[in-house]
């Protein structure tokens, strides 16, 4: 590969503080990100390449590693493989499934984010061959690559539930916040109508890695508020069934919520995985240390267990061995998102396998660092950025009130604001930031502005 000229220093990221200042700080605070300054610095120092970087899929982390690559280089063939028109804004299915935005909040199209110089290939990926180099298409088109970012998020598997019907969703009381827009609209309007008339609602959580851990809790904890405002909370009985032991990954956090749904009425059994439901009789049936239990149900949400599309899991991509391997998660090491096997591969987003970080904050942190590995790589140097695990969960509790949760790999708490936004208090500017100065600053993390 031909070497270009060295390269000014990349920019580093910037302060996480600096990016949520932009979310507390409001909406005009939004218009003008704070990492505009660094974006400009960087423009006048492009590397010149010839480089093949072809990216599989084209969600939160292929469209923000597309849009840093084309910003700092030049030359080089940018490809974007992803068949879906339609973007998705998926933390707003929450907010569409709880009733506080509509059913197009979290739609955009694919087209509107695709950076200047970078080719769009609207077709699927069928194939990753990592000796030869190439991705194939689902039309049988052979991309060759001299690097790859795998950025195809996961797959929702609904069909491991037994008798699970993905197109009931929004009858019989059966919801699904994670599907689509479409089934989280019509989630709302089954909660809508559960909060009329009271009843036992069930949560869960899947057995398996999952993007957002945060939500089904958020879920539960918005439930409950709709039942309290229209005076039926006394008429509904409401049980979260955590897969495990605990109901969040990082001790303090659970915690708290466990505190929380204490105080709210909420139930909690723990062990529990859902692997069947009959939605005509409104039964759902958990897994348990003793045996199948099953649930009578008026409303449900249900949440599939999760996996790597089976464009990864057929592919020689995954873990061979460990936690990440049953569910084919990809083999990268976890501060540079580089293929341990194959070091002109990187995994960017919910498809890699790494300890924590299935959501679309961890991309923001995360695909600085993969681009700024492959351009040194690019350069024959290497990078000094590392990725800590960072991820971030502003989870409602109310309506009108959420707490900012921030850890690491280590699950550390790392609040961005110390002092100001305490991470597990239940406030109002957290509920604002969640429901409005989050997606403009997704949308322009698409555009990379990280
Ligand atoms: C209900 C819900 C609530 C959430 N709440 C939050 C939150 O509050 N905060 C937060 O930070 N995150 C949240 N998330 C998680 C966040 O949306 C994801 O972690 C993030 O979108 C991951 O980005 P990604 O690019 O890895 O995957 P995605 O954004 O899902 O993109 C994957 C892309 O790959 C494409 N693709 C798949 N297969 C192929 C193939 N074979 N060939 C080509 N392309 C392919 C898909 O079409 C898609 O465009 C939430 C998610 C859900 C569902």
């Amino acid at each position: 590969m031909k070497q270009a000229p060295p390269l000014s220093r990349a920019p580093a990221p910037l302060p996480r503080r600096d990016f949520l200042k932009g979310c507390a700080g409001g909406l005009g605070a939004l218009l003008l990100p704070p990492a505009l300054a660094a974006d400009t610095a960087a423009a006048g120092a492009r590397e010149r390449t010839p480089a093949r970087i072809v990216i599989v899929g084209a969600g939160a982390a292929g469209l923000t590693c597309a849009s840093l690559l084309a910003r700092r280089l030049e030359g080089a063939r940018i490809t974007l493989v992803d068949a879906r028109q339609a973007h998705y804004y998926q933390p707003g299915y929450t907010l569409v499934a709880g009733g506080i935005k509509p059913a197009g909040y979290p739609v955009s199209t694919t087209r509107e984010h695709v950076p200047a110089g970078v080719e769009w290939v609207a077709e699927a990926a069928a194939e990753i061959d990592p000796e030869a180099r190439h991705v194939t298409t689902r039309a049988g088109r052979i991309l060759p690559y001299d690097f790859l970012i795998v950025a195809c998020g996961l797959e929702l598997d609904y069909a491991a539930i037994d008798g699970m019907d993905e197109a009931r969703i929004g009858q019989d009381g059966l919801g699904s916040i994670y599907h689509s827009p479409e089934k989280a609209s019509a989630t709302w309007a089954l909660l809508s109508r559960f909060a009329d008339t009271g009843g036992v609602g069930v949560f869960l959580r899947p057995g398996t890695e999952m993007k957002c851990a945060g939500a089904p809790l958020k879920y539960a904890f918005i439930t409950d508020d709709h039942l309290r405002r229209r005076g039926l909370r006394g008429k509904a009985e409401l049980i979260y069934n955590a897969n495990n032991k605990v109901l969040f990954s990082v001790p303090i956090v659970s915690e708290k919520v466990r505190m929380l749904f204490e105080d709210r009425g909420i139930e909690v059994h723990y062990d529990r995985i859902l692997t069947a439901i009959d939605p005509g009789r409104r039964i759902a049936t958990f897994s348990t240390p003793d045996g199948p239990a099953q649930l009578g149900y008026d409303f449900i949400n249900v949440i599939p267990p999760m996996r790597a599309p089976g464009l990864v899991r057929q592919s020689p991509l995954p873990w061979r061995e460990g936690p990440y391997a049953a569910d084919g998660w990809i083999q990268v090491d976890p501060h540079s998102l580089r293929h341990v096997r194959y070091p002109e591969i990187f995994a960017v987003g919910d498809v890699a396998g790494v300890p924590k970080g299935k959501t679309a904050a961890s991309v923001k942190w995360q695909a600085p660092v993969a681009v700024d590995h492959l351009v040194a790589a690019l350069r024959g140097t290497e990078s000094p950025l590392s990725y800590d695990g960072y991820t971030s969960c502003p989870l409602i509790t109310r309506l009108g009130r959420a707490m900012l949760v921030e850890f690491d790999y280590r699950n550390n708490l790392v609040p961005s604001f110390p002092g100001v936004v305490a991470p597990l208090e239940e406030l109002w500017v957290t509920w604002v930031m969640k429901t409005m100065a989050l997606k403009p600053t997704y949308i322009s993390m698409l555009h990379g502005h990280v």
